[in-house]
């Protein structure tokens, strides 16, 4: 939702939930962990009461403990929080669970998935930053097929029934190779947005 026309906030939730899309996306930053403000509270709260979709919130934010009952309150069905922004993440990722939200841990494009191993069976969702976090609209890390496809062989050995999602630089061909990778769920804002016929690219998208 990073890229959609916040003067038109409820024309885009009401064009995504006609659409074949399963998630909002929707990006929480602080202006510390990354160089960027975007929404809180007051948007989730627009987008979760007019969807049955799920609200996905990625948290790229110092801190993410202090405001998870919050995001639970403010209609946040699954919350990620970023490896890099969590001292002490085991905590982190219970305190979650324990609201009933599913846990989600994203990794930077410089963070080894070997990371998420001893957490791995905790977590409902890996995700794959394809972009470094911050900005929409960037150009997609192939990198990330890597380690798309190192996240599903750790998920495998450990049994875990974390879905693997990937943020930035999704299009048609990344998507695919990430598809092809053993990708569940792939983010797109810019090329959503910024296509002619924003439904017809999410069905696109979808049909991978
Ligand atoms: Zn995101």
């Amino acid at each position: 939702m990073l890229s959609c026309d916040f003067g038109n906030i409820q024309r885009d939730v009401e064009m995504i939930n006609k659409s074949e899309a399963d998630w909002f996306h929707i990006d929480v930053m602080d202006g510390v962990f990354v160089p960027n403000i975007s929404f809180g509270f007051p948007v989730l709260d627009v987008i979760s009461k007019n969807t049955d979709k799920i609200c996905d919130v990625h948290l790229m934010i110092q801190d993410a403990s202090k405001y998870v009952d919050d995001f639970h309150r403010f209609g946040a069905d699954i919350l990620t929080v970023h490896h890099e922004a969590c001292l002490h993440l085991h905590r982190t990722i219970e305190q979650i669970k324990k609201t009933g939200m599913k846990a989600g841990l994203a990794l930077n494009p410089a963070t080894p998935v070997s990371l998420l191993t001893d957490v791995i069976e905790m977590l409902d969702l890996v995700l794959i930053m394809s972009v470094n976090p911050g900005f929409g609209g960037q150009k997609f890390i192939s990198h990330a097929c890597t380690k798309v496809a190192q996240a599903k062989e750790l998920i495998l050995k450990h049994n875990s029934s974390a879905l693997i999602e990937v943020d930035g630089g999704v299009n048609l061909e990344t998507g695919k190779l990430l598809v092809e990778s053993g990708a569940d769920a792939l983010v797109a804002g810019s090329f959503v947005f910024g296509s002619s016929n924003p439904s017809q690219t999410i069905s696109d998208l979808k049909h991978l």
